[in-house]
């Protein structure tokens, strides 16, 4: 089953056309990573998805829901809706600065969806253990590093129950040292089947976890497929050069 489904999706910033007839489609369970040079909209297509960039034409369909279809938009209503069913995770960790991380965690559930306490409560432990974290429930993200900041912010997503979680380059404003223990997080989603859309540089991990790799230039998406296919036998000469400088 498609959980999204992305047809000819057309995206420009004044006279700058940034997306160009973009189609692809996650699958349930998919990792896929997307890659490829800065500027190429990489961001602007994750961005659209969640509805944080409208769309000047083409359609989202998220499971069976149409988020915006032939360029028109679904009711705010529906739109709400069909985004939350959605996590984003991005590359600066976006944290209430004002809340505590348990209460960073807890937000969302409270306001958007009105939970009991108590589940939130439980669901917001489990989270923190899982991203190894348990023990900063209670202090503040400018106590945390990069790398912790960025584990709060993917327990953060999966506190909502997203069906796909869609993640920004988690690991580029990070130092390289604390890279690790975010893709190893990111890893062990992928090890539950957590499907996931993962904007990223670091193409040893790519390699190692994402089911499809995708390559994006220039607006559009010039080819996709498996790590060993794009790694080792890429088709289109932008791939193979894009690959050659990135590894
Ligand atoms: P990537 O994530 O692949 O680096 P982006 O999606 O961030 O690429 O950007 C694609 C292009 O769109 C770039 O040329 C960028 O400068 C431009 N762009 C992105 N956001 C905006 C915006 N809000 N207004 C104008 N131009 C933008
Ligand atoms: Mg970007």
């Amino acid at each position: 089953m498609a959980i999204i489904q992305v047809s000819n999706l057309k995206k420009s910033f004044g006279e700058l056309e940034v997306l160009k007839d973009v189609s692809f489609e996650i699958q349930k369970n998919d990792v896929v990573a997307v890659i490829g040079p800065s500027g190429s909209g990489k961001s602007t297509m994750l961005r659209s998805l969640v509805y944080l960039e409208q769309v000047n034409g083409g359609s989202i369909r998220v499971a069976d829901d149409f988020l915006v279809k032939d360029g028109v938009y679904s009711s705010s209503q529906q739109i709400k809706r069909i985004t939350g069913k959605m996590g984003m995770v991005f590359q600066h960790f976006n944290l209430f600065p004002h809340l505590t991380v348990r209460e960073n965690l807890e937000i969302a559930p409270q306001v958007v969806k009105g939970e009991p306490e108590n589940v939130i409560r439980a669901r917001s432990g489990e989270l923190l253990e899982k991203v190894g974290l348990s023990d900063k429930a209670n202090v503040y993200p400018a106590k945390l590093s990069g790398g912790q900041k960025q584990r709060v912010a993917i327990a953060r997503a999966l506190m909502m129950n997203p069906d796909i979680l869609l993640f920004d380059e988690p690991t580029s404003a990070l130092d390289p040292e604390l890279t690790g223990e975010v893709l190893q997080v990111i890893k062990q989603l992928a090890s539950e089947h957590m499907t996931m859309m993962v904007v990223t540089h670091e193409m040893g991990f790519a390699r190692e976890v994402a089911s499809r790799i995708m390559f994006m230039d220039n607006g559009e998406f010039v080819e996709s497929g498996t790590p060993e296919e794009l790694f080792t036998n890429a088709q289109h000469e932008r791939t193979r050069a894009f690959l050659q400088r990135a590894l």
